[in-house]
């Protein structure tokens, strides 16, 4: 339970860190809010030579909404999301999400580009962040680029980042009036990660049919992936039971659940389903009550 020995910067800016990574890139590790990686590093999962702590670069903390987008820096903590004004009248489902996650511990250390980055297949923030349509912008040595939340996750424990960056913020639009949207999860009991998460997003017509869907799903498979087909079915549906079902089965058919100790891959198919159909019957309630 003790890490390998490793040396701890602290830049002040996010060209010396990336420079720094650049000249690294197999040895150094960034350190947001450990609640990740200090357990790999304690169980010598992971062992760095280098931790670069980013608590020290100004401008990558907080939330503000700017034309119709609200931006959260990465260095946000999943307490300050859950308990964000602007968050919890914007984007309600986010800090549903937040407050699910861990226990108080974890929420108060760690951070949402920690979890993004971390791409863990049970992390609860990878569902909402794909229904959502959220975009990660990162800055490296070659400058800073926007990658699309459905292009950010590319398999277990990996993203499409690059070695010499970093997750400044989070970019997620606001959603369009006539929208409702939940995230429903079956939590480990002991961890509080996902065996499976579920975000369902719905947008209703003015005659109560569905215009557009998106679903968002954790805990599944090596990744978290959107439910395509099971989104596709929806629209033009009265999202009556019937379609909150076929969409359920549709979903259950697009994951690729690996069996483990916690559950089979049987029954983690068994509660996409269900977490499906639960996540999309209270997203179509908030749709129709605003
Ligand atoms: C007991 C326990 C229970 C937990 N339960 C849950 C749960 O129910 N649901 C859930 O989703 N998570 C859970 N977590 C994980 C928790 O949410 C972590 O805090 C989170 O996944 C990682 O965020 P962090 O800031 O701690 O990142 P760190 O641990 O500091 O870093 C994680 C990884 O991301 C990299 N990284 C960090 N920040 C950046 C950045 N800005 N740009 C690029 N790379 C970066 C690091 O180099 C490292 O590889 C749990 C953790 C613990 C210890």
């Amino acid at each position: 339970m003790i890490p390998s020995a490793f040396e701890y910067l602290a830049p002040t800016s996010l060209s010396e860190a990336t420079a720094f990574l650049a000249a690294h890139p197999e040895d150094a590790k960034l350190l947001a809010g450990g609640h990740s990686l200090i357990p790999l590093m304690k169980l010598r999962l992971a062992t760095p030579k280098y931790l670069v702590d980013l608590q020290h670069i100004p401008g990558l903390k907080g939330i503000r909404e700017t034309d119709g987008v609200v931006e959260i820096g990465a260095l946000t903590t999943h307490y300050e999301v859950l308990s964000s004004s602007v968050v919890r009248e914007r984007l309600p489902v986010l800090a549903e999400t937040a407050e699910v996650i861990g226990d108080v511990q974890v929420r108060n250390r760690g951070t949402i580009g920690g979890s993004l980055a971390h791409a863990d297949p049970a992390a609860d923030y990878p569902a909402t962040i794909l229904a959502l349509d959220a975009e990660i912008v990162a800055v490296g040595t070659g400058g800073e680029r926007t990658i699309k939340a459905t292009d950010f996750f590319v398999d277990l424990l990996t993203t499409a980042l690059k070695p010499d960056e970093i997750i400044t913020r989070v970019r997620i639009p606001v959603p369009a009036p006539g929208t409702g949207a939940s995230y429903q999860k079956f939590p480990h009991p002991a961890s509080r990660y996902a065996i499976v998460g579920v975000a369902a997003v719905v947008r209703l017509n003015p005659d109560g049919t569905c215009a557009a869907a998106a679903i968002g799903i954790t805990g599944a498979g090596s990744k978290a992936v959107r439910a395509r087909a099971a989104e596709s079915g929806l629209v033009g549906s009265r999202l009556d039971d019937a379609a909150l079902q076929r969409a359920g089965a549709a979903a259950a058919e697009a994951v690729d659940p690996v069996g483990d100790i916690h559950a089979s891959a049987e029954y983690r198919r068994h509660l996409v389903r269900e977490f499906t159909v639960r996540a999309l019957r209270a997203a179509a309630e908030r749709a129709r009550s605003r």
